[in-house]
């Protein structure tokens, strides 16, 4: 059994920015108002998510680290909307196969709150302890039974980068919730919750880039977008400057970078790319986002439509005008 939850992690878990983005999806999904990711190396020593959400009770915390536990299927419905993030019900007990993972949770009954620690998959310990409402999910040692896994991460440098994307990018996505993040004992994000996207461009960006920043609001056919775009000559070096979010949920999807630079390409030097943070809304049915619940690619019903939706809207924006 644990050799194959084991193989099966490798699925879904392939690094620390794996581990980070489920839990932190866990701690939204779990209408948290203030959420706290801490690492350290990397995420490879330690992966630390707090949050002051509903919690569990002691039974359900042993019912979440088991395998196909999630509490989040209710309908078939459930399956092509995107409103709740995590479906699979195998984050947690996939972490727990591959680490040491502590969870102290505690839900809003009179009851004292439950602290578990899991080796490898194995309990070690399961006690009842005093706790605040809201759920600590520690994940130590990643990998450290699966050598295999170990060797294929990159330089902690490499692998924290990603996770400070993913941070930005949930911090962004929800405005109205609070992150704090910090790196090796270093804080590198405290964003407190505010009330628009815009508020959360502010606190997560210079002062420099969001002096160049102009709003998108453009609409075109079932698709909205809405944002805001950085105007020449801000640019970046890196792709990972567009940010987009599809009824949501932060995507990174082929269809969409393109359109954005293709908005962009008279604008910009070879090279250099844009920055943009996008809000794309359309109907649930026109997109599914389930194709690769690794990739954060989508699918979309009408391409075209999407495409020049975004390639409109940015025009707009930066010249007064669509295309
Ligand atoms: P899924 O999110 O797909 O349901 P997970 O393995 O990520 O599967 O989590 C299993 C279950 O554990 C969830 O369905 C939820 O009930 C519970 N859970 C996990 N994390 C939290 C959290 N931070 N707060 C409250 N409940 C949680
Ligand atoms: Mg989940």
């Amino acid at each position: 059994e644990g050799v194959i939850n084991r193989i099966a992690a490798g699925e879904v878990i392939d690094r620390p920015f794996s581990v980070v983005k489920e839990l932190v999806e866990n701690s939204i999904d779990a209408k948290s108002t203030a959420i706290r990711v801490d690492i350290e190396r990397g995420g490879k020593k330690l992966i630390r998510v707090r949050d002051n959400g509903t919690g569990m009770s002691h039974d359900d915390a042993f019912l979440a680290l088991e395998r196909h536990a999630t509490s989040k299927l209710t309908s078939e419905k459930d399956l092509i909307s995107i409103a709740t993030m995590g479906f699979r019900g195998e984050a947690l007990a996939s972490i727990a196969s591959v680490s040491r993972l502590r969870l102290i949770t505690c839900d809003e009954s009179d009851e004292p709150g439950t602290e578990l620690l899991v080796e490898g998959g194995v309990l070690r310990k399961a006690e009842r302890i005093g706790s605040g409402r809201g759920t600590l999910v520690e994940v130590a040692n990643l990998f450290y039974n699966v050598p295999v896994r170990l060797k294929f991460l990159k330089e902690n440098r490499w692998e924290s980068d990603l996770i400070d994307e993913l941070i930005t990018r949930f911090a962004l996505a929800f405005p109205h919730l609070g992150f704090t993040y910090s790196q090796d004992g270093r804080l590198k994000l405290d964003a407190p919750p505010v009330k628009s996207s815009i508020e959360r461009v502010h606190t997560v960006y210079s002062r420099e880039v969001r002096d160049n920043l102009v709003a998108i609001d453009y609409a075109f056919k079932d698709v909205r977008v809405h944002g805001h775009v950085a105007k020449p000559p801000y640019v970046k070096s890196n792709m990972r400057s567009v940010f987009t979010f599809v009824n949501g949920r932060s995507v990174r999807d082929r269809l969409v970078n393109s359109a954005v630079m293709r908005a962009f390409s008279n604008l910009m030097e070879r090279g250099r790319y844009p920055l943009a943070i996008l809000f794309l809304e359309m109907p649930p049915e026109q997109v599914d986002v389930n194709v690769h619940p690794q990739k954060a690619e989508v699918r979309f019903r009408k391409p075209k439509v999407v495409s020049d939706a975004i390639l409109n809207g940015v025009h707009e924006a930066l010249m007064g005008a669509p295309f």
